[in-house]
Parts: structure tokens; sequence; C-alpha cells
């Protein structure tokens, strides 16, 4: 199987991938840039086959017997929306299915297809069966999504050539495919999109023994040696998502290499990890911030997203779909009908973790 990366459509992008702005951003690439660097980059350490895929068992489970039912009729996969937060494995997943079916898996992400020509020129490109995986799905435009309604639905494009009184319909017909869409937010998708979709599966964030076999299984790809102990501290910081695994993984690696520690312990993982602010409980100085900003500005709330993201300089829309997810799942803040409320173990936390400033320090992130 090949990954086959957009090409054109990279260049001229609306909105570029943003730079990581911190070490625990579950959205942010090792190395920033196109999304084609941030699939090889990754590569490496990603599982290739469902065998290999660590955790979400019932979503394994729904797309095994798909995997196996498409074999047994050699026809092209039903289109898969896989939605959840950032860094859970949804390309990851895409990939595996291509493997698994033996196909190609062309990857690319909704910003990439600002013209109808981006998406046309990708479909018609496609051979029998192979995957098309569109990452951010939810920021399609409407020509665009248009496009695909007819794509998807009987394998046919429909063109307008010419234009005014002149102008015509013609229908192209385009290869059995499969549409994998990926997303962070499913309610941002329009219905005649989402119902398309014959398999449409969440990812969860991952528990701690998933977590910590990633931890081991990357550690062993990239020559790390690593205890299980350790691997359980890596895990506890990494907001439940294999890339913020992986990455605090590659950190914690780059301290034990400076120090000369030829395996990595418990000890030297809390200690690598707090040196970039990193807490037990994996949350770093920006989500305190935002959890002090709510019980010092707010008396704990409710307080709505738009006042708290402008108290911290921060995007609504980020703070809800990467900020948010993880304090909320693990029960530090809740959100009501009001606004966003400081329960009591975000309280507890605060005062465990000792007082930070609301405003970030010179030169610290916004
Ligand atoms: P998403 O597309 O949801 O943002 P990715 O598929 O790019 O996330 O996954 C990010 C990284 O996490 C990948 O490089 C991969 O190595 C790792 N990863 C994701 N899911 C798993 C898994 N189930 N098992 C092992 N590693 C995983």
């Amino acid at each position: 199987m090949a990954i086959v990366s957009s090409g054109p459509q990279s260049q001229g992008r609306p909105e570029a991938t943003p730079p990581p702005r911190r070490l625990l951003d579950p959205a942010a690439a090792e190395v920033p840039a196109e999304p084609q660097e941030l699939v090889v980059r990754e590569d490496s350490l990603r599982p290739k086959r469902l065998d290999d895929y660590i955790g979400q068992g019932e979503l394994k489970q729904v797309l095994r017997i798909a995997v196996e039912a498409t074999r047994a009729r050699a026809e092209a996969l039903d289109h898969v929306l896989l939605y959840g937060p950032p860094g859970l494995g949804k390309t990851t997943m895409a990939l595996v299915l291509a493997e698994e079916l033996g196909v190609r898996c062309r990857i690319t992400s909704a910003p990439a297809l600002e013209r109808p020509r981006d998406i046309v020129g990708l479909l018609v490109n496609l051979q029998p069966h192979e995957l098309l995986f569109i990452d951010e799905i939810h920021r399609l435009n409407r020509v665009a999504e248009e496009l695909l309604y007819p794509a998807m639905e009987d394998y046919r494009l429909d063109l307008t050539v010419g234009k005014g009184t002149t102008a015509r319909t013609r229908s192209l017909p385009i290869a059995p495919f499969t549409l994998v869409g990926a997303t962070t937010r499913a309610g941002a998708l329009s219905s005649p999109l989402r119902d398309r979709f014959g398999l449409i599966q969440r990812l969860e964030f991952y528990g701690l023994e998933d977590l910590q076999a990633i931890v081991l299984r990357a550690a062993g790809l990239l020559d790390v040696r690593l205890d299980a102990a350790a691997a359980l501290e890596v895990a506890r910081r990494c907001r439940g998502t294999p890339r913020i695994a992986n990455r605090l993984l590659r950190r914690v690696r780059d301290v034990a290499s400076v120090r000369g520690h030829a395996a990595v312990t418990a000890a030297l993982v809390h200690e690598a990890l707090s040196l970039h602010r990193v807490d037990g409980r994996g949350l770093d100085a920006h989500d305190r911030r935002l959890l002090t900003l709510m019980l010092e500005g707010y008396g704990g709330g409710p307080v709505g997203l738009d006042t708290l993201a402008a108290g911290l300089g921060e995007d609504p829309a980020t703070l809800e779909a990467v900020v948010e997810p993880y304090l909320l799942q693990q029960g530090l803040l809740q959100r009501t009908p009001r606004g966003r409320l400081l329960t009591e173990a975000g309280r507890a936390h605060l005062a465990a973790a000792g007082p930070v400033a609301a405003t970030p320090a010179a030169g610290e992130r916004p």
C-alpha cells in the first residue's frame, strides 16, 4: 500500500496547520508545515495492521467485520466517518484500512480542496476500491461537498461545462472508492454529507493500559530502553492521546540521552516532563491557567467559552475542540447551559498544583 498525499493542493492552502504551540497540543504535528510531512514523520510509529492498532476495541471490531465482508464481495468499502479529538488515530486507521484491503490511500484535508478542480482531480484519478482520506471534513466548502454527493452515492461526477446559456451538466463515471472522512467536530458536518457515510464511528480517549502499551511499542521502535513503570508515567501524562504519548516519549528520550542514562525509569520521566511543566495528570501551564482564570476571575463559573477564550488570548473553537475535551473527560470542568463550571476535582487539582498566573508570562504562548 502506498501513501499518496495530495500534491498541488498543498500550495496556497487557505489555512495551514498551525505550528505546535505546546507540548500537550494533540492537534500539533511534530514537524508543522504540510500534512504530507506529518504523515511521513509520524509514519514510523503508526501501526500498519488492525492487529497492531492498540485499543479502540469497538471501532476495530466494527471495521474488521466491514473489511472482511468487503473483501469477500470484492467491492469498495462503504464510506467511513471517523470523529473524535485530534491525535487519537483517525489518519492511522485510514491507512490501516487501506493496508487491510490491499489498496492505496490518498491523503488530503478539506482546506486543501478549495477549488472544485482540486477534488475533481483527486476523484478522477482514483483506482477501483482505493481510499480517499479527507481530514477536517467539516471544513469542506459547499461546491466541494456537492461534488462529493453523487461521487459517494453513485460513483459519478456531475460537472458543469460552459457558462451562461450554453452551460450543460455532464456526468462522468469514476472508480468505486471509499471516502474516509475525519473530523474533530461531527456536529459541524452538514446532514446530507453525514448521511452518505455507511459507517460512522467515534474514537475515544485511550485508557491507561492501552496508552502504556502504545508507549512501550513506540519505545521499541525508537530504540529507547524503558520499563513498564516508566511507560505508565508517560501514559498518565499524555491526555489519553497517542500522538502526545509519542511526543512526550521523544522529550524523555532527549533528557535520557543528554544525561547519559541508558534506560528510562519512572523518576526520569517525572523529571523530564516536569521540565516542560507537565504535571502528573497531563495538564500543562496552559490548562492550569484556564482553570485558574475560572477560579480567580469568575469564582469557578459558570462562565462563557468566549469570555474564557478572550481572557486567555485563545481562539474559542480551539479551546472547545482541543483544550476542553480532556479537562471535561477528567471531570475538572463541566459544560452547563450557563457556561463552563470548575468542578470540585478541578479546584482540588489547582490547590495541589499550586497557583499559576492567569496571564501568560513573557515569552510564553498565549
Ligand atoms: P488523528 O488523525 O486522529 O489526528 P493520527 O492517526 O495521526 O491521529 O495518530 C497520531 C499518532 O498516534 C500516530 O503517529 C500514531 O503513531 C499514534 N497512534 C494513533 N493511534 C494509535 C494506536 N491505536 N496504536 C498505536 N499508536 C497509535
